[in-house]
């Protein structure tokens, strides 16, 4: 085996691929869109800043999925039981919640805890903003001079994700969006418009029936 990658690396054959993993869930975003469409309050900011849903809460509508510019919220398609055994059911909301039951009882997300890289860690997002920007340098200074952090930047579209991420590449490359934008960014304008276009239409109806008034 050692001797078939020296040969194939000799002969110029390797194939030309790369691993670049991440994971895919909610970035917990500060200006998030799933929250702003939400009917029925499912969907909450929580005291870590964090967004959750609350399956009892959910009904399915899928607004959310529709909101969310990264596309980490879908709709159960299988029947779960949660710890308490309870069965939610096929169609309400689901993503990542970054363990909610878990930081609540001051321990760390399950992925966190378990990746034995320490590659997810969890804490402070100010401290893990500085620690992930010191790791972008190094690797800077190693020669991996694509390597960048997403989500990190509070004037981007969604005023920066509580989650944030350190990328080798552009983002696109991991199918993440290059420039987020929250969902429901042009509602209040779109709101504005169509309460005009209505008063207008009023004020229509109103010199049409002083016309035929006057008639
Ligand atoms: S990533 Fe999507 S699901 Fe998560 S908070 Fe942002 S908009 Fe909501
Ligand atoms: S599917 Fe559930 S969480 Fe999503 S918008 Fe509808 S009620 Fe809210």
């Amino acid at each position: 085996m050692q001797w078939a990658a020296e040969q194939a690396l000799a002969e110029g054959t390797v194939p030309d691929f790369r691993w670049l993993i991440a994971s895919d869930v909610c970035k917990h975003c500060t200006h998030a869109g799933c929250l702003d469409v939400c009917p029925t309050g499912a969907l909450f900011r929580t005291e870590f800043g964090t967004v959750v849903v609350q399956d009892e809460v959910c009904n399915g509508c899928g607004y959310c999925v529709a909101a969310c510019p990264f596309g980490v919220i879908d709709k159960r398609k299988d029947p779960t039981t949660t710890g308490a055994a309870r069965q939610v059911e096929i169609g309400i909301a689901n993503k990542c919640t970054l363990c909610y039951d878990r930081i609540s009882l001051d321990a760390k997300p399950a992925c966190a805890q378990a990746c034995p890289t320490t590659s997810i860690q969890f804490g402070d997002l100010d401290e893990m903003r500085e620690r992930a920007r010191e790791r972008v340098e190094a690797l800077h200074a190693n020669g991996f001079t694509e390597a960048r952090l997403y989500g990190a930047n509070p004037n981007d579209g969604v005023g920066g994700t509580g989650s944030v991420f350190l990328l080798l590449d552009e983002p696109e490359v991991y199918g993440l969006p290059p420039d987020p934008i929250v969902t429901t960014h042009d509602l209040p304008d779109i709101f504005r418009k169509a309460g005009l276009a209505g008063l207008t239409m009023l004020a229509g109806a109103a010199v049409s029936f002083l016309g035929r008034g006057n008639s």
